[in-house]
């Protein structure tokens, strides 16, 4: 006979990058009670580090392709329904590939038509990879903060700030989480959604390994950032001290885009009480926000017109907490270096806004781990994005809560993913 699926009533989230949050936020439009558990602060690690490029197509092929595509529409949908383009800079833009060689003069070149005029180092083998259609970009720490804002007021997902210890089983089924704190939150469902320190909780390391890449970047505010048009690239960098290429990216962020803080006083279980700062979408009109005026909410607006440059990744141990997430300072002189090389709007007169480190969750066959724990019913598992987190992590985020309460996800599916893969020959 069928095993007959109940809906769950109280889901707990752990983990609060853009996988976790958008989790929530999907199952908690479905009616679920959802607690998000993060253990340092929201968008915190590679969450609120990525580039945030999105692109349509550039999965296809691959068992990512269904994924990608279903996941590029929810960001679009997403952006109408959150005041995207103001709240967290989504906007489509074109997207070149280029090669840049250090050691050649920037001076004194004829500039390549197919560039915008801002890139004026020296480059060669400029060709469009990306058009308006099919790339778009978000500031991905701004769209994740604005999503739990609207999960938190709208849907009532409530946050605690706490590291998960371990999920408590009975007879093969989920039960509750329970907090290094010794807090146990009671659960119908568990949905780990911890990137790279996955594989730092047993329950998961013996199934699959998920390990990181640390990758670098950093923010610069240019001196004329009216004068970066919206083209991402995508560098075959040529060094003057040799080796092989590097492969740098460099995504301009809207200079009508406001990074709004707002912070938050909330209640959370067991009548203990922690402070959180949430991220919302824009409003230049204080009284819009609920809670405007109360002593615990406060509000700090700030002009953005950056651009972000990232590269430079290699396998490295993840500390356990992520603020310890430390750069290594060569990497950034490189990074600094290439900025320089691109364009003379980088060298002179910018300010460094970040110099950064994070990491990508990277799994043994490179696709995400997505579906039920094998034996633990009711513990789901959301890691593994690579360097397609942003990009995947609304049509992740909608599967998993189909999954959860209705027992089958309809919007993409999720069989490549199940981490049951790794397990092939066992017996549960
Ligand atoms: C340099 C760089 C550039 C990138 N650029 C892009 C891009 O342009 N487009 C794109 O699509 N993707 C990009 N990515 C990839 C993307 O950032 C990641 O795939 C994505 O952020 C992973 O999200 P996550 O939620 O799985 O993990 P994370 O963002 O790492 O979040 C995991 C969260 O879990 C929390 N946590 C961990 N353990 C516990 C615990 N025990 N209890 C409670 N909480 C816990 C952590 O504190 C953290 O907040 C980039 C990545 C890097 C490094």
């Amino acid at each position: 006979m069928e095993d007959q699926h109940e809906p769950p009533k109280r889901v707990v989230v752990c983990g609060g990058g853009v996988i976790g949050v958008c989790t929530a936020y999907f199952l908690a439009k479905k009616g679920a009670a959802v607690t998000l558990i993060e253990k340092s602060s929201i968008a915190c690690a590679a969450s609120g580090k990525a580039g945030g490029f999105l692109a349509l197509d550039w999965c296809d092929g691959g068992p990512l392709s269904s994924l990608a595509r279903a996941s590029f529409d929810l960001h679009c949908s997403l952006a109408r329904e959150l005041n995207g383009p103001q709240s967290y800079g989504y906007r489509a833009l074109d997207t070149l590939s280029l090669s840049i060689t250090e050691s050649e003069p920037a001076h004194g070149r004829k500039p390549s038509s197919k560039l915008p005029s801002w890139v004026d180092g020296p480059s060669g083998n400029a060709r469009p990879i990306g058009t308006t259609e099919t790339t778009a970009q978000v500031h991905p720490q701004l769209f994740t903060r604005a999503l739990l804002s609207k999960a938190t007021s709208l849907y009532g997902v409530e946050v605690v700030i706490g590291k998960l210890e371990r999920v408590e089983v009975e007879e093969g089924r989920v039960r509750a989480v329970a907090l290094e704190d010794r807090e146990v939150v009671k659960a119908d469902a568990v949905v780990l959604a911890l990137g790279p320190w996955t594989s730092k909780l047993s329950l998961l390391s013996s199934l699959f390994r998920v390990y990181g890449l640390k990758a670098h970047s950093i923010v610069l505010e240019p001196k004329e950032p009216d004068a970066i048009t919206p083209h991402a690239l995508f560098l075959s960098y040529y060094s003057a001290q040799g080796g092989k290429p590097m492969d740098p990216e460099v995504y301009p962020r809207p200079t009508e885009l406001k990074r709004v803080q707002h912070w938050e006083l909330r209640r959370v279980r067991q009548g203990t009480t922690s402070l959180i700062l949430v991220y919302g979408a824009l409003s230049k009109d204080r009284e819009a926000w609920p809670g405007a005026g109360h002593p615990c909410f406060g509000l700090v607006i700030e002009l953005i017109g950056e651009v972000y440059i990232c590269g430079l990744s290699a396998e490295a141990e993840v500390p356990d907490d992520p603020p310890q997430v430390v750069p290594n300072p060569e990497s950034i002189r490189v990074l600094k270096r290439v900025a320089k090389t691109v364009s003379s709007h980088f060298g002179e007169g910018e300010r460094v806004i970040a110099e950064q480190a994070c990491f990508l969750p990277c799994t043994d066959d490179s696709a995400p781990v997505i579906g039920e724990v094998p034996g633990v019913k009711g513990c789901y598992v959301a890691t593994g994005h690579n360097c397609w987190g942003i990009l995947n992590g609304p049509a992740t985020g909608a599967a998993v809560a189909e999954l959860v309460v209705d027992g089958r996800a309809s919007l993409v599916d999720l069989t490549p993913f199940s981490p049951a893969r790794f397990s092939r020959g066992r017996k549960w």
